[in-house]
């Protein structure tokens, strides 16, 4: 039996380990952390990724987890309502694409692979390649050898940095950072994702569907000085120079950011990388070709790959460089149509002028009367839906006995 090490158990790791059990493989997930978390931010599935949860039997659960967001709405400095724009709508939703809290689906998929060897708790300190496997040592000590190792740890994954080199050569940043974290109900409205656009930057504050709290993102230019990602305590104060003089409820949210516990502060970046495999080892979702928040389709490739990379790896028989080959070769066009994605969705969720605000949002108050309606919603949606379906996936191959 193959025995395969999958470092990540956050979407595309859980997902790779399901499929590769179904063929007959030996999968073993290692997570850095202790335990799955709840929650978390929401994200988007949607084209190809439905097919891959419908095939797997999750795609009703997932749908009954969905965050049941109706409306954005946004506010000027003073609060005051500038126009209103349906969830279906915002994010380029259509009508089939799911939105659930990222850790609701990382369970739900752990749950799934009960079946499989979980490691929380641990991650991989080294990686020795061999001929015939792959050594691997734990920070935690412990020394085993696999057949084969996948890297689906995420933007920053370890197994990439240990198999492909520095994750600088490997990031590319789109120019924004990202902050996020959870803020107390009352910032919010139930199932409404309030925004406060201003020149440069954006503020947005949403509570889903029966949420404790609500959660609280900034958008926002990149800092000059890069603070270091262990230096919470500089990662605020660049966020609150970045908002300096924000009107609304900023001041409020960045105070109450202050004391958020999960607090989330990282530039956007896509992972752009020649090749996703070397020898055994090998890269799925985020840690090989992460989109970017920005593109909103980081979950449906994280969960695209790992279907597609078990699919090539059984094909491939006993053979891992034919299977990683396959599964790049199938993949490749699919995520470069996704990672495109990002930085048109970014012009429009930072606007640069206050005259673009006003236009985007006098735009979106006109919507309901504007003749034409329906092609200017089209022109939003379809290069994502598009995108999202970009790939003819193979077929579920059968079950190993
Ligand atoms: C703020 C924010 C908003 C987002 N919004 C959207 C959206 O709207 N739509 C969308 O599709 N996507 C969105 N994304 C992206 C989406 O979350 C990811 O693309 C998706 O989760 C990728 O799945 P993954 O399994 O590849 O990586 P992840 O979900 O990041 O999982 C990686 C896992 O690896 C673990 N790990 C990390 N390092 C190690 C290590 N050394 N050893 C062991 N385990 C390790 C992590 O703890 C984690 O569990 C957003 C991301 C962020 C940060």
């Amino acid at each position: 039996m193959t025995d395969v090490l999958i470092s990540g158990a956050g979407v595309a790791g859980p997902t790779l380990a399901w499929w590769l059990r179904r063929q007959g493989f030996r999968p073993t997930v290692v997570e850095r952390a202790p335990a799955l978390r709840d929650g978390g931010y929401k994200v988007d599935v949607r084209g190809a990724a439905l097919t891959v949860l419908d095939r797997m039997g999750l795609l009703d659960q997932v749908r009954r987890r969905d965050t049941g967001m109706r409306l954005a709405r946004f506010v000027d400095a003073s609060g005051t309502q500038l126009a209103t724009m349906d969830a279906a709508l915002f994010g380029g939703r259509e009508g089939d694409d799911v939105e659930v809290l990222r850790g609701d689906l990382a369970r739900l998929l752990v749950d799934a692979t009960r079946d499989v060897e979980y490691l929380f708790g641990d991650s991989i300190a080294a990686l020795e390649p061999a001929a015939d496997g792959v050594d691997v040592t734990f920070a935690g000590g412990g020394r085993r050898r696999f057949d084969l190792v996948v890297g689906a740890d995420g933007l920053h994954s370890t197994v990439r940095r240990l198999a492909f080199g520095p994750a600088a050569a490997h990031l590319r940043p789109l120019g924004h950072h990202i902050a996020i974290c959870a803020v107390p109900a009352e910032f919010g409205e139930e199932r409404v994702e309030l925004m406060h656009p201003a020149p440069g930057r954006s503020v947005g504050v949403y509570r889903t569907a029966g949420a404790p709290d609500a959660r609280a993102l900034f958008l926002f230019p990149s800092p000059v000085e890069e603070p270091d990602h262990r230096d919470l305590p500089a990662q605020r104060a660049a966020l609150a120079r970045a908002f300096e003089g924000a009107g609304w409820r900023v001041p409020e949210l960045l105070a109450a950011a202050a004391d958020a516990p999960d607090f989330y502060f990282a530039p956007m970046s896509q992972v752009r990388m020649d090749r996703w495999s070397t020898g055994r080892i090998g890269l799925v979702g985020d840690a090989g070709y992460g989109p970017s928040p920005a593109s909103g389709q980081g979950t449906s490739l994280g969960l695209v790959g790992a279907y597609v990379l078990a699919t090539a790896l059984a094909e491939a028989g006993g053979d891992p460089v034919a299977g990683f080959a396959a599964y790049e070769r199938r993949m490749r066009p699919f995520v470069e149509a996704n990672q495109r994605l990002a930085e048109r969705n970014l012009a429009g969720m930072v606007q640069s002028s206050a005259a673009r605000i006003r236009f985007q949002t006098s735009m979106l108050r006109l919507m309901p009367r504007l003749p034409g309606r329906e092609r200017m919603i089209r022109r939003v949606t379809e290069p994502i839906r598009r995108a999202a379906g970009a790939i003819t996936l193979p077929d579920a191959p059968a079950a190993a006995r």
